[in-house]
């Protein structure tokens, strides 16, 4: 196996509210290889979108990054600062926020919009070069070079929303954190845009990180997927065996409330919230809402084991033996 492009260690998010302290993201670790996708899914409020913050370093007070380290390609990047930070970001780790489309300057013509992009980062590029550059990358999104001269008001939501992958991939960084990429677009639109998401991902070799909730979309899109579940990391498994046989309850939960075309059935939700994050049960978060909840489960915290190849798994009823059942 290769090393790993990202390798992220008991990352802990905390945030601060009228004098407590709550883990919106709490000892997270996963790791991720070159060209891979990793898709994260839970809950609002489980700190998938804390997560993606922490990473591209754009969290704000009162959120903190606590403890861990998170090392894209051999840099801690949660140690970055200054001028340092600012030139990592974007060239080795980008990111396509929500609602994304809707950040794009109103009153910047598209191609002035991706040149700046280019210009803040490889200063001795000339005019030639930066708009050959934006050329070639619009075209990589599936959008005529024309577009570099429109404005986005001229634009579709789908085209917005490729112009916003085209400034992500444009200096070719190792990872894209997208999160949410395509909510607000219509279900044909939004595939189509994550088809080329995956297309360009690929052949600029960047890890991807997609953050969502549509677990139909991630069984299309991603190579592994992993369950946050009050700020940790409950899950984490290669996608057909996720699906094949989820191993924690709130993943079986999960995928028990999706439709299927072959079977009619009823469609079960997950009884119960979400604890808040200033006030977690005991033990494992999830007990009050897990039907599998033993005595134990009230008591001790499971920790995140291995057991299976790549897939860990928080919760104590998992084991080698579960895995291979
Ligand atoms: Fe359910 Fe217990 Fe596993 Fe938590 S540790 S998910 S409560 S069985």
């Amino acid at each position: 196996m290769t090393v790993p492009v990202l390798q992220v260690r008991d990352l802990t998010v905390t945030y601060r509210l009228r004098g407590q302290r709550g883990r919106a993201a709490d000892g997270v670790s996963f790791d991720l290889h070159a060209g891979e996708r990793l898709g994260i899914v839970g809950e609002s409020g489980s700190g998938k979108s804390t997560l993606a913050l922490a990473l591209m370093r754009l969290h704000k007070p009162p959120t903190r990054i606590e403890s861990g380290t998170a090392m894209l390609g051999g840099v801690d990047l949660l140690k970055l600062e200054g001028e340092a930070l600012r030139r990592f970001r974007w060239s080795q780790i980008s990111m396509i926020p929500q609602g994304a489309m809707n950040s794009l300057n109103p009153v910047m013509r598209i191609g002035v919009l991706m040149g700046d992009a280019i210009r803040a980062h490889e200063r001795g590029w000339n005019r030639e070069r930066i708009r050959a550059r934006v050329i070639e990358t619009l075209e990589s999104v599936g959008l005529n070079r024309t577009v570099a001269d429109l404005y986005p008001h001229e634009l579709s939501g789908g085209m917005k929303q490729r112009v916003c992958i085209a400034l992500a991939i444009i200096l070719k960084p190792k990872l894209i954190v997208a999160d949410e990429p395509t909510s607000a677009l219509d279900v044909v639109v939004q595939r189509k845009v994550i088809e080329t998401l995956k297309e360009v991902q690929k052949e600029i070799g960047a890890a991807l990180i997609m953050i969502g909730h549509d677990m139909g979309l991630m069984a299309q899109s991603v190579d592994r997927l992993a369950v946050m579940y009050a700020g940790k990391l409950v899950e984490n498994a290669p996608i057909r065996g996720f699906f094949r046989r989820p191993l924690h309850p709130y993943s079986q939960l999960l995928i028990s409330s999706l439709p299927t075309p072959d079977e009619v059935r009823e469609m079960k939700g997950i009884p119960g919230a979400q604890p808040s994050l200033f006030a977690l049960p005991t033990g494992c978060a999830f007990h009050p809402r897990c039907p599998a909840a033993q005595a134990e489960c009230s008591v001790e915290v499971p920790t995140s084991r291995r057991i299976a190849p790549e897939r860990d798994v928080a919760c104590h009823l998992a084991n080698e033996e579960t895995a291979s059942a």
